[in-house]
């Protein structure tokens, strides 16, 4: 039997755990929380995610060491004994960690960003505003999520003093993209160097959090140049695992916003919409087994629960309709569970999203 560690404990964790089970790997976990979504999955390290005594217990106790989101300490796992692999690779993490380096490895690659300036001081945002223009998008270097750690700068008055409302944090400033779409780009990526891509979903977003995923009609030029970038993203970072990267669509192109090195919200329809769910190809490929095909199974999407979580009796009264609930105690702007919406129509598929909206209105907001 082969056991995984999974730094993190919460509902990407659970749903790895639970691709797991069904695969036959054991579980271990490392979460600071005292009631974490995946308890129950597997046994649980009570630290801090940067504890290097506690990641080092794990890490000697596994098989195999991945992670399941992005704010932990890429140094404290390089320092690790290499005698346990990690994956993803911990470059990808530090890269993921930082819009800068991010946009830096985009451009290296060719793949295009929306124009944007390093911000260390007021004087760097002032300079950012002359050379690109209003509106632009001001967001934390680091630790920023879910549009948490962004402001908008319409007018010139927004600028002011704007750069102290961050503390002196690093930032980025980015220009506005008028986007049509955003998309994601979801691939799996095996130590052989194999890859496997989802069929790309449209995102919207509320309050900047993630809102709807539908695998939606797409053109066959954004589907290879999503599929080109994130097979040379992939590659050049030797990523072994589950890699996501979201891009605005303008017009033909694509531009790219971000990447995760993870298993990836936009991608829970996989769980009963795809032949092989992101979980368990992530689980495939940090395992080293064959990938699964990625196919869609047909229309597929998933809406998520912010804030407050409808009963479950409620969302599968509707035909279609699956529900996920992740165990966790509401608060605002909180991930509390999804709906995965399959139908053989297209058109019906989206009119159930439209009454997923009328009966459980956004509650999302921070
Ligand atoms: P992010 O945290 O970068 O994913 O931003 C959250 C959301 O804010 C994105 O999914 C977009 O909807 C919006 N957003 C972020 N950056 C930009 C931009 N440069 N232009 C337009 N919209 C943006």
């Amino acid at each position: 039997m082969i056991t995984l560690g999974i730094v993190g404990a919460g509902q990407l964790g659970r749903m790895l755990a639970h691709a797991g089970w069904d695969l036959g790997i054991r579980c271990v976990f490392l979460d600071p929380a005292d009631a974490p979504p995946a308890r129950g999955l597997g046994p649980i390290h009570r630290a801090p995610f940067d504890d290097i005594d506690a990641l080092h217990a794990l890490a000697t106790e596994v098989d195999v060491l991945t992670f399941e989101f992005e704010n932990l300490s890429a140094e404290a796992l390089a320092r690790l004994p290499s005698t346990t692999p990690i994956h993803p690779p911990t470059r990808a993490l530090a890269i993921a960690q930082s819009r800068r380096a991010e946009k830096r490895q985009f451009e290296a690659l060719g793949i295009a960003v929306a124009p944007w300036r390093p911000v260390d001081s007021q004087a760097d945002l002032e300079h950012a505003a002359d050379a690109l223009g209003l509106p632009l998008v001001v967001k934390l270097d680091r630790l920023g999520y879910d549009g948490r750690g962004q402001e908008w700068l319409r007018e010139p008055v927004d600028v002011v003093g704007c750069f102290n409302r961050f503390n002196g944090a690093a930032l980025v400033a980015e220009q506005r993209v008028p986007f049509d779409r955003e998309v994601s780009q979801i691939a799996c990526r095996s130590v052989a160097g194999d890859l496997a891509l989802y069929p790309l979903t449209e995102n919207q977003h509320r309050d900047g959090i993630l809102y709807r995923s539908v695998v939606a009609p797409m053109a066959d030029e954004l589907t290879q140049a999503a599929a080109e970038a994130t097979s040379q993203l992939a590659a050049e970072l030797e990523y072994v695992g589950t890699l996501t990267v979201e891009f605005f669509v303008v017009g033909d192109r694509l531009i790219a916003n971000e990447m995760a090195p993870r298993v990836h919200n936009s991608g829970h329809w996989t769980i009963e919409g795809a032949t092989t769910s992101q979980f368990e190809n992530h689980l495939r490929a940090v395992c080293d087994l064959p990938l699964g095909a990625t196919r869609a199974l047909g229309p597929v999407g998933m809406r998520n629960f912010v804030g407050s979580l409808p009963r479950v009796q409620d969302v599968l009264a509707l035909p279609g309709v699956r529900f996920h609930g992740y165990d966790k105690p509401p608060r605002p702007g909180r991930k509390l569970g999804h709906a995965t919406v399959l139908d053989a129509d297209y058109t019906r598929l989206l009119e159930t999203f439209k009454t997923l909206d009328e009966r459980f209105p956004w509650g999302g907001g921070a």
